[in-house]
């Protein structure tokens, strides 16, 4: 296969020059790091279980008038993405108090908030991506009035469908981050869902026990991440059928 042009590598996945113009190809990597890149470990299987995650995440919420970039899946770590413009903001949805928020407000984790609360990041790992006010974002020109209140109409649409989707698996969506991109179609620009939707940008909790389902496992070293993916995977229904996690070897007597 030819050599295909790297365009960007980031932490937890790389983007390739696509096959046709306005696309590339989005490659899940194994690599998990948290703290800013403090903390980092190859946790066999991830990309995989992401790259099948964000795809069912994507398609859902295409099925329901959200627009997204994600195209079509290629193969176990890859996706054909439209090409965006990524706005420089994390776009973070709170249903209940955990991480940042808690640390930052005195909220014990799990505390359900009033209603969900929509934060703004700026992203940017030189500053460990700041929350900003909306009048920091309008002041710099990071995003126009009208984007934000997209942003935040989009962030809400992608919140009731991903907690319900968790519902009806007994998991509970605790907070998550998303990233929108600009597209342009003529003369109009839209704003659509971008880079991925996985349990690494996920706060998820089984609704019984309370058991961590996402890189809290990793950041907080509560146990394996792949399995606690691969659990979120299969009670959504979207295991692949041979997961690249390896099991342990047992011993034959
Ligand atoms: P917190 O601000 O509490 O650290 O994170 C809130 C939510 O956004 C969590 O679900 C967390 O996983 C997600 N999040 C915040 N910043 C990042 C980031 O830089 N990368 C990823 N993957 N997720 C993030």
């Amino acid at each position: 296969m030819a050599r295909r042009k790297k365009v960007y590598e980031g932490k937890a996945k790389i983007l390739y020059e696509g096959p046709e113009p306005g696309t590339f190809v989005q490659y899940f990597k194994d690599d998990a790091t948290a703290f800013n890149a403090q903390k980092k470990d190859i946790i066999d299987g991830k990309g995989v279980l992401n790259n099948r995650l964000s795809e069912f995440f994507m398609t859902g919420l295409a099925q329901i008038g959200v627009p997204t970039h994600f195209l079509k899946r290629l193969n176990m770590r890859e996706q054909l993405i439209r090409q965006v413009e990524i706005i420089p903001l994390e776009v973070i949805v709170r249903n209940y108090a955990a991480g940042t928020m808690s640390e930052r407000l005195g909220l014990e984790e799990g505390t359900q908030l009033p209603r969900p609360i929509v934060e703004f990041c700026l992203k940017d790992d030189n500053l460990g991506d700041p929350l900003v006010s909306e009048e920091h974002i309008i002041a710099f020109g990071w995003a126009a009035q009208q984007d934000l209140d997209d942003m935040i109409a989009l962030a809400l649409r992608v919140n009731d469908f991903l907690s319900g989707c968790m519902m009806a698996v007994g998991i509970r969506l605790v907070d998550f981050k998303i990233e929108i991109g600009r597209v342009w179609e003529g003369d109009f620009q839209r704003l659509i869902v971008a880079d991925e939707i996985s349990p690494d940008s996920c706060r998820l909790w089984d609704i019984e026990t309370g058991e961590k389902l996402d890189k809290d496992v990793f950041r907080r070293d509560l146990g394996d991440l792949a399995d606690a993916y691969t659990e979120v995977a299969r009670r959504l229904g979207v295991l692949p059928s041979n997961v690249t996690h390896a099991t342990k070897p047992t011993l034959i007597n």
